[in-house]
């Protein structure tokens, strides 16, 4: 684990990347923001799983985004989540930087009604997804943070771009700033369980009921209700993709 100081103000701020080693993205984030400096915010930057980094891997042991609060003597991501608890203490904010294969817009995640206030008025992204407990299961890093914020990024997002989104996201907090663009959030309802070859849908897109997901052998699988697709694409869920409803 890689911990950096940087940025001076009342706020502070708990910026977390790498919690699955294969999104590089955190940490090039970190490095960028730690270069070039953040106004109005103190920020404790973490790169949280260097053993996962160095063999390229989402995780050495287990997800080590589902294993919160962890255990002091348990295996790598374990000991990383105890560890990482005792770093996020006192911070009233944590933001979690992730990426992921699905082909989908910016998502700001929160499993808190307490963290969505602060994603609506300080986050610049529009689409925000309520998790509740369906993924994993109140074993996130952001389930234990005060407000917790967490952000995914599509893999060809480019790190100019992201960076850009987090360093606003700091300085909306530090500032204490209000931002009044519109937002769209999403309640994750569940996952649907991959049976077949899906067909094409899009994240974001309404797909109704009835609607064809899957081909298993002869067989049609279609939609029993309608919903919006979230993470569709991604390799690091099992399913065929998080079934969502619009607040
Ligand atoms: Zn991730």
């Amino acid at each position: 684990m890689k911990i950096m100081e940087f940025g001076n103000g009342k706020k502070r701020i708990c910026l977390v990347g790498c919690l699955h080693g294969n999104e590089v993205i955190g940490m090039k984030v970190i490095n960028r923001l730690r270069r070039e400096g953040v106004e109005c915010a103190s920020v404790k930057a973490i790169i949280a799983n260097e053993r996962a980094i160095s063999i390229r891997r989402r995780f050495v042991d287990t997800d080590g985004n589902r294993c919160f609060p962890g255990k002091r003597n348990g295996n790598v991501e374990e000991r990383m989540a105890y560890r990482l608890l005792k770093e996020i203490e006192g911070y009233d904010y944590v933001i979690d930087i992730h990426s992921t294969h699905a082909d989908m817009a910016d998502t700001v995640i929160v499993t808190k009604r307490k963290s969505l206030n602060e994603a609506r008025l300080r986050v610049p992204i529009k689409n925000i997804v309520l998790m509740g407990r369906e993924i994993a299961k109140g074993h996130s890093l952001i389930d234990f943070a005060e407000k917790g914020i967490s952000l995914e990024f599509y893999k060809k997002r480019s790190v100019k771009d992201v960076s850009m989104l987090v360093r606003q996201t700091i300085e909306n907090i530090g500032e204490g700033k209000r931002l009044k663009t519109k937002k769209e959030v999403y309640r994750v309802t569940g996952f649907i369980q991959r049976t077949g070859r899906p067909f094409a849908i899009r994240n974001y897109r309404l797909v109704r009921k009835g609607q064809p997901l899957m081909k298993d052998g002869p067989r049609i699988v279609r939609s029993e209700d309608s919903f919006y697709p979230i993470f569709f694409g991604e390799r690091g869920y099992k399913g065929l993709c998080m079934k969502s409803v619009k607040e």
